[in-house]
């Protein structure tokens, strides 16, 4: 699943194409959102808000998630149907198998852009008081809790939660604050190297944690394990990772 630097990547390479201020020309795909209400319509922005990459237009706005297996194609087409394509006068953006929403009001009215983990307008106040309010939920599930840090997932999660040495099943509310606030600012300053990281194709190379078998620290072998609401899969050391 794409996390959010994925997204924002995908949102600089589109603004990189001058794309916005361009109309639409032409629409395909099998998404069922009305179609032809897209075709003359100009886009006044392109934005992401953590995994959702948004078509801003002056009344509505696109949403696309990727969910699991989605993916995107710039100027070019796959053999399969694309959920949603839009034809532009130079250029063209596919969507496949992700999910695709209109929304009838213009993203600043729906979206809280201060939760983003990206966004320059993050509040790190914020995500600190929202872990205060969730004594009992677990360190693994804030981390991938959108309301929370929109834009982390599952990779964010096991590489921020292995650098600070936190276990995945820490209890917020036993957690100190200096160390949730560290939490928060790892989460971020992660995402950053995410980012850079995957636009140099280097990221599988920097994964300390997620997907390996031995901790580089211990050099103990690493615990892989289901865990948290949505049981996904945790890799973790014993040895380094304090459980509050
Ligand atoms: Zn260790």
């Amino acid at each position: 699943m794409p996390e959010g630097p994925s997204i924002v990547i995908l949102r600089e390479a589109v603004d990189e194409l001058g794309l916005k201020g361009k109309v639409i020309r032409h629409v395909e795909g099998n998404s069922k959102i009305d179609k032809d209400r897209l075709i003359g319509e100009k886009v006044t922005d392109f934005k992401s808000w953590g995994k959702h990459f948004l078509i801003c237009f002056k009344d509505f706005t696109i949403r696309i998630h990727f969910m699991l297996f989605g993916s995107y194609l710039i100027d070019e087409q796959k053999k399969t149907p694309p959920r949603l394509s839009l034809v532009f006068d130079k250029h063209e953006l596919n969507f496949y198998t992700s999910s695709v929403q209109l929304i009838e009001a213009p993203a600043d009215e729906i979206y809280d852009w201060s939760a983003d983990i990206m966004s320059k307008t993050w509040k790190p106040t914020a995500a600190f008081k929202k872990l205060k309010e969730n004594p009992k939920m677990l360190a693994c599930d804030a981390l991938l809790n959108q309301d929370i840090f929109a834009g982390s997932g599952n990779i964010i999660k096991n590489e921020v939660l292995f650098r600070i040495r936190m276990h995945p099943l820490s209890k917020l509310g036993e957690i100190p604050d200096a160390k949730l606030k560290e939490l928060v600012k790892e989460t971020r300053n992660y995402a950053f190297d995410f980012l850079e990281w995957k636009k140099e194709f280097t990221l599988k190379k920097h994964w300390l944690a997620h997907t390996k078998k031995i901790c580089p620290r211990c050099d103990i072998p690493f615990h892989k394990e289901y865990l948290g609401r949505t049981k996904r899969r945790s890799y973790f050391c014993e040895n380094c990772q304090r459980r509050y």
